[in-house]
């Protein structure tokens, strides 16, 4: 079957939306409207029968605008204060906008340890289950206000992954600032071309990823959304990255149409989630 066509019949689908792509550009404050088209379309592909997942990034900005601090270099402290402020802020809204669709949704809040312990990582994995099982829509984010260094996934494209290996989505979707991956940054070289499948990640794929998106706001550009979909294909789930300047694309990509690139899943015999998230690196 084709691989858009086999999207129609994907189960269990995590969908990552950055910070950059929750705000206004021009003053870094949400914006209502795509967030109640997100919340609309999640809501919309749970009413199909899916299982539905949302990692968010949001929580550090908004935090940081209700606190009117502006500049970008401070104390991971003041980040993990923000991240408190704004975490429950942003939920708040997510809340207020899913109960218009008599849409339950659960916080998550995950770091590193939760994956690479033994315990928390079944306590979390049965947790999603069960979330999904009662028809929630689990809305996920790292937990900033503890996470240091250590204990750091780093960005939420690789977390998304991370989700998704760990309930067995057949599906990750990543909204992003840009339509998907080109041969080249297309935003400094006019002939960068774009790729509409990846059948397997090679270095060829790897190499054209070593560009940056140029966003400010979020942390992970091409090379974190490679990662990612290193997790995901290997974990057995088709990963998409699709541009979040029209959150109605959701709609279009479960339709089976071609938005986006598309990652094929190339399941790894005995992957292990464990032992990939204890190899990774802050890059901070
Ligand atoms: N977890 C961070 C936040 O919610 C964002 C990380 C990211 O955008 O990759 O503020």
């Amino acid at each position: 079957m084709d691989v858009r066509e086999a999207i129609k019949d994907k189960k269990r689908i995590v969908i990552k939306i950055g910070s950059s792509s929750l705000q206004h550009p021009e003053t870094g404050d949400l914006d209502y409207n795509k967030m109640e088209v997100l919340v609309r379309e999640l809501c919309n592909i749970r009413n199909s029968g899916k299982d539905v997942v949302l990692v968010t990034s949001g929580a550090i900005s908004v935090g940081k605008k209700a606190v009117q601090i502006k500049d970008a270099n401070h104390d991971i402290s003041v980040k993990q204060a923000c991240a408190a402020i704004g975490q429950s802020r942003l939920m708040m809204v997510y809340q207020k906008i899913f109960a218009e669709y008599n849409q339950v949704c659960a916080q998550v809040l995950l770091t590193k340890d939760t994956i690479t312990n033994d315990i928390n990582r079944v306590n979390a994995h049965n947790t999603f289950i069960e979330l999904l099982n009662l028809g929630v829509i689990p809305v996920v984010n790292e937990n900033d206000t503890i996470s240091t260094f250590e204990i750091k996934f780093g960005d939420n494209d690789t977390l998304s992954a991370i989700v998704a290996s760990l309930i067995n989505a057949d599906l990750l979707i990543l909204l992003s600032d840009i339509d998907g991956l080109f041969t080249d940054n297309p935003r400094k070289n006019k002939n960068a071309k774009f790729i509409e499948v990846v059948e397997k990640i090679d270095d060829n794929i790897i190499n054209m990823a070593k560009s940056e998106t140029g966003s400010s706001v979020g942390t992970g550009g091409m090379n974190t959304k490679i990662h990612a979909a290193q997790i995901a294909t290997k974990s057995g789930a088709d990963m998409i990255i699709a541009n979040s300047s029209d959150i109605h694309i959701l709609h279009r990509i479960m339709d089976g149409r071609n938005f986006g690139t598309i990652f094929v899943a190339n399941k790894e015999k005995g992957f292990k989630l464990k032992n990939y998230v204890k190899d990774l690196k802050d890059e901070e």
